[in-house]
């Protein structure tokens, strides 16, 4: 259907990503970490937690390229989301449909396409066929997580054949096209082995501020990734966290590789790549030292397992003043460092970060260590962590003014 190059099906999938690519970047961001293995013994296809994803070439071929897309974003969300762990002791009948109800609510939400056989919600409701005949209606789906409909599930189903299981016949068509492959994964496969949920959520965290930045952010994200960045977590966990989002470097599979990449086959670049990260240091206010220490503490713990990092300071008050390019800093060379730095005078913003967007090339991540005291500047295109000083300007005002990057408020 709808195969009119002779693709082979390995190559659909490929071209499917490509155009997932253009049309969402979330989902093409999170697809690229896919593993394909063809399987003719599977009936459609499968996914595991590490993110392999097992797949009949048939019916692959099958599908249009638009049913292809959706799919692919159907399977690897299951993986982002956790399903397949946060499912593994549970009635697999109920759990696939619930797990599949909340990626489908999501997936059609942004436009994106699905087998017929998928259970779609409509108006985020789904009237959902019990064994013996009735209905069940789910609602309110885009608010809710799997483990919610689950049990409205189980409960109803439960009264229905008074043993709790979900092994009942119920209707064949409301089983979803896809297999989930429940448990922490086989961890057979070395390329992907050991992802765990914490992979996954820096993934979700960093597809998000990948595709904010190209102004395409999926509808109905926002509640994930508030709660994957739960403002509960220390500001030392989110400053981990936010600046591993932004490492190039995953330990298995970077990202893709420009060259290979826009040849539409997508390989693991291998190579390590340098990584740089850029401090940037406000040094108009009443500057904690504490803080700044701490926070480059938080930096180094994250950075000291990996070869190749250079840590690229530079001070602002209303001017721009570079400090060090650091390779593989210890404590000391911190130290050291904060001792030179410069400034002093009032605060400007927009200086500075014009400054980062025009003359700094090549950085990973930018952290703007600041109490705040300032106009942010409408936009920067760039990945920032804005990190404010306990003693700084309320957190809530500072995200009402930048709808960028990600603000962190370091509690003393
Ligand atoms: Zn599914």
């Amino acid at each position: 259907m709808n195969n009119l190059f002779n693709l082979t099906p390995r190559q659909k999938l490929t071209r499917a990503r490509v155009l997932l690519n253009r049309s969402h970047p979330f989902f093409a961001r999170l697809t690229m970490l896919m593993k394909f293995v063809e399987m003719p013994e599977i009936q459609t296809m499968g996914v595991d937690a590490n993110g392999v994803c097992y797949y009949n070439p048939d019916f692959v071929d099958s599908l249009s390229d638009d049913e292809l897309m959706g799919t692919l974003c159907h399977e690897v969300m299951h993986c982002a989301l956790d399903h397949l762990a946060r499912g593994e002791k549970k009635e697999p009948n109920i759990f696939n449909i619930a797990a599949d109800l909340v990626i489908n609510d999501m997936i059609t939400a942004n436009g994106l396409k699905l087998p017929k056989a998928g259970l779609i919600p409509h108006s985020h409701r789904y009237k959902l066929k019990l064994p013996d005949g009735n209905d069940l209606l789910i609602e309110d789906i885009d608010k809710r997580g799997a483990e919610g409909i689950y049990t409205q599930i189980k409960n109803a189903w439960k009264n229905q054949n008074g043993q709790g299981q979900g092994n009942g016949s119920g209707d064949s068509s409301q089983q979803g096209f896809d297999k989930h492959i429940y448990g922490k994964s086989s961890g057979q496969d070395k390329d992907v082995a050991g992802r765990d949920s914490d992979f996954w959520k820096n993934k979700i965290v960093e597809a998000d501020m990948s595709s904010k930045m190209a102004g395409k952010s999926p509808l109905g994200m926002n509640r994930i990734v508030d709660s994957i960045t739960n403002p509960k977590m220390s500001w030392k966990q989110l400053l981990q966290r936010y600046v591993r989002a932004n490492l190039p470097f995953d330990y298995t599979w970077s990202r893709p590789n420009k060259k290979t990449y826009s040849s539409g086959i997508y390989l693991p670049n291998v190579e390590k790549q340098g990584i740089h990260i850029v401090f940037l240091i406000d040094t108009s206010g009443s500057m904690s030292e504490k803080e700044l220490k701490e926070a480059f503490g938080e930096i180094m713990g994250i950075v000291k397992t990996i070869h190749g990092v250079t840590l690229h300071v530079i001070y602002h008050d209303t001017d721009v003043y570079e400090g060090s390019s650091l390779l593989n800093p210890t404590a000391q060379d911190i130290m050291k460092e904060l001792k030179n730095c410069k400034g002093g005078g009032g605060t400007d913003f927009t200086t500075a970060y014009k400054y980062l967007e025009e003359k700094v090339k090549d950085a990973d991540v930018f952290i703007h260590f600041t109490d705040g005291y300032d106009r942010f500047p409408k936009k920067f295109n760039k990945p920032i962590i804005i990190c404010l000083q306990s003693s700084g300007k309320n957190i809530d005002t500072v995200k009402k003014e930048v709808h960028y990057g990600k603000v962190i408020k370091v509690e003393g």
